[in-house]
């Protein structure tokens, strides 16, 4: 991984892109500090270092994407991450949002469906040196049973609704960020569980466009 340094230059960019942030009106100083602190473009294929700092997402292989800045910084600031929280990722990808949550939670459980993503995602999350993250291949609409139950739990792929596995493996007043839609558009919705049975009050932060959440509990 010899392409991947960090360098005054990229550092700029990095700065101009968190003020940019601001400017969209991104307020949580610990979701700012986060994204001006992970280098973006360690994340990316080498051909799109150079717009790592740009505001869109950007493919990662086998279809998929890195989501765009904002997108990350909005949910990321709805999810209301603490340092005492348990957090499920559903879709590493390339690993960006997954180091987004680890500088901000106790621990992170990512669970991606595709193994070259997986693999990819953990060597750069090691190489960056984070020890409170934890991802594994399988179907995340199945959630990760084993550490559960989550503070807070974000999918970062659109789903049909809500996977009920997920809702389960969720603590009462719990937080889940989740887009919902169909194949091309989804809104994305933020998801407080009420009580044991299943009672959640639902917020949401407008539409958006996200890959399919394929699985058992999500598109088939
Ligand atoms: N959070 C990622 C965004 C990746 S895009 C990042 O920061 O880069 C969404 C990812 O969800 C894709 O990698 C896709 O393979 C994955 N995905 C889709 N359905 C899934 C499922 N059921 N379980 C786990 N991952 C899934």
């Amino acid at each position: 991984m010899s392409d991947y340094t960090d360098t005054p230059e990229l550092k700029r960019r990095r700065e101009e892109l968190v003020n940019h942030l601001r400017g969209r009106g991104i307020k949580d100083e610990r979701v700012l500090s986060a994204m001006l602190k992970i280098p973006r473009h360690f994340f990316v294929p080498p051909e799109f270092i150079d717009e790592a700092y740009n505001d869109y997402p950007l493919p990662i292989g086998a279809g998929q994407t890195i989501s765009q800045p904002y997108i990350v910084a909005l949910m990321t600031e709805a999810l209301n991450v603490e340092n005492v929280h348990n957090v499920l990722e559903i879709g590493t990808g390339s690993g960006y949002q997954c180091a987004i949550l680890a500088e901000l939670a106790k621990e992170v459980y990512s669970v991606e469906r595709i193994p070259e993503l997986a693999e990819r995602a953990i060597k750069v999350l090691d190489q960056l040196g984070y020890s409170n993250v934890k991802v594994k291949i399988g179907d995340g609409t199945l959630g990760w049973p084993e550490y559960a139950p989550y503070d807070r739990i974000m999918v970062t792929a659109g789903a049909p609704k809500i996977p009920e596995p997920l809702l389960e493996q969720l603590v009462v007043d719990g937080i889940m960020v989740i887009p919902v839609g169909d194949e091309y558009s989804q809104e994305l919705l933020v998801v407080t569980k009420v009580s044991e049975d299943g009672k959640v009050r639902v917020k949401s932060l407008g539409g958006c466009v996200f890959v399919k959440l394929r699985g058992e509990h999500g598109w088939r």
